[in-house]
């Protein structure tokens, strides 16, 4: 017999516990980064669009070449040279794959670095939602001109600690507790 049943005590928890779409997004953002592997930074990017993730990226050395982990990283006034900023890698992915970009969010762990905002207009971004603010006066003056344009829109969106502790509880839960 078929009926309609509501699970009203697992239905509010769920309620309780589902990340909305800018926690789901930033946390996937953040999950990315761990992939990084510059010691000096882990930076973590998504790229989506319609509620689709289009491409992942996470700063480190181009595929197949030495991590800064195991080799040291490439220091030039101040900056590891070794790495592909978070942000490239997404658009080297969405190159390699042939998946455009255009009109899509990214989601990114940091503020992004100035060659990387350029980038990101010229890939077609529309909006880029950072988390941690990583001053860079550079992007602020080129983004004033591209957000006076109307070329892209920036805003930060920053994870809750305890909200992330509630998601990683959730995953980690044993099916039978
Ligand atoms: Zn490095
Ligand atoms: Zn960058």
């Amino acid at each position: 017999m078929m009926e309609i049943k509501k699970y009203e005590k697992e239905s509010e928890h769920l309620r309780k516990t589902r990340p909305t779409k800018d926690e789901y997004f930033m946390l996937l953002a953040n999950l990315v980064s761990l992939r990084g592997t510059c010691p000096r930074l882990k930076v973590g990017a998504i790229a989506v669009k319609d509620g689709y993730i289009l491409a992942s990226g996470y700063n480190g050395a181009p595929s197949k070449m030495d991590h800064c982990i195991d080799v040291g990283c490439l220091m030039v006034d101040g900056h590891c040279h070794r790495v592909v900023h978070a942000e490239q890698n997404v658009v080297s992915m969405a190159a390699r794959k042939g998946i455009s970009l255009e009109g899509a969010t990214l989601y990114v762990t940091h503020f992004p670095c100035d060659t990387c905002l350029k980038i990101l207009i010229n890939a077609g971004i529309k909006e880029i939602v950072y988390g941690k603010m990583y001053k860079n006066e550079v992007t602020e003056v080129l983004l004033k001109e591209a957000e006076e344009k109307g070329l892209i829109k920036i805003r930060q969106f920053k994870l809750d600690k305890e909200r992330v502790k509630v998601f990683l509880d959730e995953v980690m839960k044993d099916e039978n507790d």
